[in-house]
């Protein structure tokens, strides 16, 4: 076996190494080989920061109301475009009425 097969075969039974779910004989086997392989036992370092690092729960709370809050929204800025556009709709009538009646009176 070359040292990369060795080390592929190490690499697929870290995590249950690390948990002490092998046999005997493989966690000999890959004791041995963590002494004599830098880059193996960097990978067991890391597998192990990773299964101690806890796993974040979205809060639960978070989704409550949550699609309510996205139509809220959109219907808030449905509404403020629609305030604008009435708002130069009645700019432009003023401007129009005030040239006609420019042109009318002088
Ligand atoms: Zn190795």
């Amino acid at each position: 076996m070359t040292a990369s097969k060795a080390c592929d075969q190490i690499a697929d039974q870290l995590p249950e190494f690390l948990a002490g779910r092998v046999s005997e004989a493989d966690d000999e086997r890959i004791r041995k080989h963590l002494e004599v392989c830098a880059d193996c036992r960097k990978r067991a370092n890391a597998v192990s920061l990773l299964q101690q690092t806890p796993i974040p729960r979205p809060d639960p709370d978070r989704w409550d109301g949550f699609v309510d809050g996205v139509v809220h929204r959109a219907d808030r800025r449905h509404r403020k475009e629609r305030t604008i556009q009435v708002a130069l709709v009645v700019l432009a009538a003023v401007i129009v009425v005030g040239v006609l009646v420019y042109v009318v009176v002088f």
